[in-house]
């Protein structure tokens, strides 16, 4: 645990979250100031704040409750849709350094973009950028 970290004290139950879901590796809450009725957040029990910090089988467990709950917190508040996302590190507007899933429901017609809206403008790349780019995540994800 992180003794200054808001979600470890919420997974601890030292300070108070509507938690939804827990099972021995994840925990789910409701987002404090959420996007969308429903807005869910998912973490990992102990304390790491990327998701390339996280140990294998708690990113399983992280993602397997991603995968329960989704569903359920769309039926829950008759939702359309979801956007499942990670802010994951702090240039991609991470704010709290305890990697969390977002499961964001969505209503036809609710105003908001795809997640192709969250990064600045595209690049431009050739066909060689793109295959080197390629290579280079291949070989490191060996
Ligand atoms: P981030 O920007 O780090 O991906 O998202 C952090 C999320 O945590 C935000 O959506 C914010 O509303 C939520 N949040 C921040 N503090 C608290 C808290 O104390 N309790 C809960 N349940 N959510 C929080
Ligand atoms: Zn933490």
């Amino acid at each position: 645990m992180s003794e200054d970290c808001i979600f470890c004290q919420i997974v601890d139950g030292e300070i108070p979250g509507r938690i939804v879901y827990e099972d021995d590796d994840a925990v789910a809450f409701l987002d404090a100031n959420p996007m969308a009725p429903g807005h869910t957040l998912v973490v990992p029990r102990t304390h790491h704040e990327t998701l390339g910090d996280l140990p294998a089988d708690e990113g399983e467990a992280v993602f397997a409750a991603l995968h329960r709950l989704a569903p359920v917190v769309e039926a829950a508040v008759d939702a359309d849709a979801s956007t499942v996302a990670f802010n994951n590190g702090e240039a991609a507007g991470q704010e709290v350094p305890h990697v969390h899933g977002h499961v964001i429901p969505r209503f036809e017609g609710d105003g908001g973009g795809p997640i192709h809206t969250v990064a600045g403008s595209r690049p431009d790349l050739s066909d060689e950028d793109l295959d080197a780019i390629a290579d280079d995540i291949a070989s490191a994800a060996e």
